[in-house]
């Protein structure tokens, strides 16, 4: 059988402290720490996985490392992205606000060769934590109003739903229609019971 090779640009996005970092820790090497030194520029990790017997897919992972205070970044860093991951801190409610902004920069910057916005998936992370400083409902409604593909709430610091999130992007990549209901792409909360995992599972 013929073996395909596919490699994505992923971008992370977000405010400062919502878990960039530690989401690009825990997916490309499984490993959670308290304290991550704030770099300067962009860190990038790679993350392999066995899409299906023939597939192999390699994303290239961005994280914008110390960039956080500038709202809006530079058209180099979202060149050729595939796809976008933005993340707030449901305990941080401008996090939540400066999301919009995130997507917006990302709008304005790049889109794909085909002229569409790029994929976009909405973490709402920290979920370990409590009090959430705003409401599904409003997660919900803000993710259909900003046009992600959808959302769903993530602890890197647990490890839920990463994995699972993660991989529904994928599916959006390979543009996978085969049982993706919940990948209409509205901007819903993506209920991840519904998402099929990849059957060769990750290496
Ligand atoms: P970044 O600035 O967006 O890259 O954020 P970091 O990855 O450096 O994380 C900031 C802080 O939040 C660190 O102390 C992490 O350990 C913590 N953190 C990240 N994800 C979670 C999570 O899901 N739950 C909890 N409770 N803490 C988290
Ligand atoms: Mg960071």
């Amino acid at each position: 059988m013929k073996s395909h090779d596919h490699l994505f640009k992923v971008l992370i996005v977000g405010d400062v402290t919502v878990g960039k970092t530690s989401l690009v820790q825990r997916y490309a090497n499984n490993t959670f720490s308290k304290n991550y030194k704030s770099t300067v520029g962009v860190d990038f990790a790679l993350k392999v996985l066995q899409w299906s017997a023939s597939e192999t897919v390699r994303l290239q992972l961005w994280d914008i490392a110390g960039q956080e205070r500038f709202t809006s970044m530079t058209r180099l860093y979202y060149r050729e992205a595939a796809a976008c991951v933005i993340m707030f801190d449901v305990t941080n409610k401008a996090s939540f606000l400066n999301s919009q902004k995130w997507k917006e920069d990302l709008d304005n910057k790049v889109v794909l060769s085909n002229g569409t916005p790029v994929p976009c998936i909405l973490l709402a992370n920290k979920c370990d934590l409590s009090p959430w400083a705003v409401t599904k409902e409003e997660i919900d409604l803000f993710s259909k109003e900003n046009m992600f593909i959808g959302w769903t709430e993530t602890s890197v610091k647990e490890n839920r739903n990463i994995n699972e999130s993660m991989n529904v992007l994928v599916a959006k990549m390979m543009d996978n229609g085969e049982g993706v209901a919940a990948l209409s792409g509205n901007g819903d909360y993506i209920n991840l019971q519904l998402v099929p995992t990849p059957g060769y599972g990750c290496c």
